[in-house]
């Protein structure tokens, strides 16, 4: 009896495991179809002055148009694409295509000429050898002047691999190109760390945002995050503001910049260029 019981068992775990194993598979076919094939596409959100009210420029913000599934959000893909090195790839399509749709806003509208574009790269992109001579390349194809490309990294990679990432952070400066830590606050990166990198900008954790006016705590840290980077010399952009008491509240702590669905959701291109044409940039 044991010996049945055993084996049914194993029949079962085996049976959700296989499942499980098949529908990864066929998501990671579904990637690798929709990297090189045409379902990828990219979303900006502007991310604005909350002195002046002006547009300072977007975060790429990738999504993939399935054809069954519709709208997948990054969310989604992102942890298989690391699994499987398909962000590598991925990362550079995002960058490639940020770089040229900038580019040509740039010259249709040369009076928002100072508008920079933000890409994520994941940690993994970063330690790439031939990053810098990807990035080169792009920028040469695309014309755009390195000081418009800002790139927005983990605060993981900076901590796992803190050399290299120094390194590799001093080389990209070299090129005019600006930097921002994202997500600051929801990893291990201390505020004593980040002296260390020749960073442009520190964007806080739509967490910490989220329970301003909720947790007292909160504003004290908050308050003190950003005069810490203004120290250091750096930006500071709030993330993820939905409401007007938060941005009242990150505006009397004197934090320059916000991003968040109060101030404008990620637009899809046709509506970002809409928005650049408006008067009320
Ligand atoms: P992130 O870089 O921190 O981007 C901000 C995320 O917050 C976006 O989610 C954005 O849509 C969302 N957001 C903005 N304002 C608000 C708000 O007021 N309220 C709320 N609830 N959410 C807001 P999204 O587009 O789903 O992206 C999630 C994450 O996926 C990004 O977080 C980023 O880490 C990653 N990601 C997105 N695009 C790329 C990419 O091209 N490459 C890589 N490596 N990662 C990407
Ligand atoms: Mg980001
Ligand atoms: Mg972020
Ligand atoms: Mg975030």
């Amino acid at each position: 009896i044991a010996k049945t019981e055993g084996r049914a068992r194993y029949q079962v775990f085996d049976a959700s495991m296989h499942d499980r194993a098949v529908r990864r598979l066929q998501l990671e076919n579904d990637l690798r179809r929709a990297i090189s094939g045409d379902e990828l596409r990219l979303f900006y959100q502007p991310i604005v002055s909350l002195i002046t009210g002006k547009i300072t420029g977007f975060e790429a913000l990738l999504r993939w148009q399935h054809p069954q599934k519709g709208w997948v959000y990054p969310g989604e893909f992102i942890p298989l694409a690391e699994e499987t090195g398909l962000i590598l790839p991925m990362d550079l399509w995002v960058l490639r295509e940020s770089c040229r749709q900038l580019k040509q806003w740039q010259i249709q509208y040369p009076n928002y000429r100072y508008l920079t574009i933000n890409v994520n790269l994941s940690g993994q992109q970063f330690s790439q050898p031939n990053l810098l001579e990807k990035i080169d390349i792009i920028l040469a194809e695309t014309g755009l002047d390195a000081e418009h490309l800002k790139l927005e990294i983990t605060e993981a990679f900076l901590i796992n691999k803190p050399e290299e990432a120094s390194a590799t952070l001093k080389l990209l400066k070299k090129r005019q190109i600006k930097l921002a830590i994202d997500d600051f606050g929801t990893g291990y990166c201390g505020l004593n760390y980040l002296h260390r990198f020749p960073l442009d900008t520190l964007k806080i954790d739509r967490s910490f945002v989220s329970k301003l006016g909720v947790e007292r705590e909160v504003s004290i840290i908050v308050e003190a995050i950003v005069s810490l980077a203004h120290n250091l010399g750096m930006e500071v952009v709030a993330e993820g503001i939905e409401t007007k008491e938060q941005q009242a509240q990150l505006q009397a702590m004197q934090c320059e910049y916000g991003q968040g669905y109060l101030l404008s959701k990620p637009l899809d291109k046709e509506a970002a260029q809409l928005l650049i044409a408006s008067s009320s940039l």
